[in-house]
């Protein structure tokens, strides 16, 4: 995974009142753009994994599990609020909820449903260590409760850019992780960064890591550009001057290596992440050609590009 926006929450925390939901939220939130009028509950704080490099999210956190008591506290508040039948998307945070025992998840999933009438999705943030330790069995039977949706930073498919993230997988157990969703009937909504592999790497980073993709076949795919942000080894790096940050129409090339090389068969498509130069939204593979020819109309001229400028884009 990488940066993400801060979160625009549903509900914040309030005086209590028999009208008003408590929801209790330590630092800060983030969730994916799509998740924007989804309930947030933080189910765990923090991430588990918590060592990629280009990560700032939860690093000030001490990776634990919410006890019980508390979220269902919480999700009583905002039955009581009579807000319940208003929610139908929840995301549980923060980076990988995914990681807390399989009868923990169960039981909030069966709260959420039991509370929430018209709840359609129940999604969260899955790390690939997440997904290694959950069990086929254990998939099926949360996606049974409702935890229908992932969302995978798989960043690149080259060994080499995964190595150098520290995101403590290769491709080959990225690809075997995400499978396990797959089979158990969940929907992956993967990222990939760009630039991820720096000017050197870029094209190889691109193609490896549309092949990934298309080994994963997920539901959705947006990509992400690669930023250093503040208290990140990353940046570290940046600052010593190892980090080629790519221009945008360096990122632009990138982006059209990978859509070229992208073989899916119902993929929805965006690069609406706040870090993007570009935001382009299509399905794949049916809107692959025309994606690729903005993408040759940008690098023909660039000085005409609609990138969005740096002061309109949240790092
Ligand atoms: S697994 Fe995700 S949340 Fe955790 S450090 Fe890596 S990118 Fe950040």
């Amino acid at each position: 995974m990488a940066a993400r926006p801060r979160s625009r929450l549903v509900l914040h925390p309030l005086t209590p009142t028999e009208s008003h939901p408590v929801i209790q939220y330590e630092g800060t939130l983030y969730r994916p753009p799509s998740e924007a009028n989804s309930l947030i509950l933080q189910a765990t704080i923090g991430c588990s994994y918590n060592r990629c490099t280009f990560c700032a999210m939860y690093r000030e956190k001490r990776f634990r599990v919410r006890p019980m008591d508390e979220l269902a506290a919480e999700i009583e508040s905002v039955v009581r609020s009579g807000a319940a039948a208003e929610v139908t998307k929840v995301f549980l945070a923060d980076g990988d909820a995914l990681v807390a025992k399989a009868r923990f998840l169960d039981e909030l999933l069966g709260r959420l449903n039991a509370a929430f009438p018209n709840l359609r999705r129940i999604s969260c943030y899955a790390s690939p260590q997440s997904l290694q330790v959950r069990g086929p069995d254990e998939l099926i039977q949360l996606r049974k409760a409702g935890l229908t949706q992932l969302y995978l930073g798989v960043e690149s498919g080259s060994d080499a850019v995964l190595k150098s993230l520290d995101k403590g997988v290769d491709a080959k157990e990225m690809i075997r992780v995400a499978a396990k969703a797959t089979a158990a009937g969940m929907k992956l909504s993967t990222m990939v960064l760009l630039g991820a592999g720096g000017r050197a790497g870029s094209h190889e980073h691109a193609l490896e890591s549309a092949m990934v993709i298309n080994a994963i076949q997920p539901r959705f795919a947006s990509v992400l550009v690669m930023t250093p942000v503040e208290g990140t080894p990353l940046m570290e790096s940046a600052e010593r001057g190892e980090v080629d940050e790519l221009s945008p129409i360096e990122l632009a090339q990138e982006l059209r290596t990978f859509l070229a090389a992208t073989e899916l068969r119902g993929t929805i498509f965006r690069s609406n992440h706040a870090s993007n130069y570009l935001a382009l939204k299509g399905t794949l593979p049916k809107d692959r050609d025309a994606l690729v020819q903005i993408l040759d109309r940008v690098l023909a001229n660039p000085r005409k590009a609609p990138f969005i400028p740096d002061s309109l884009r949240a790092l």
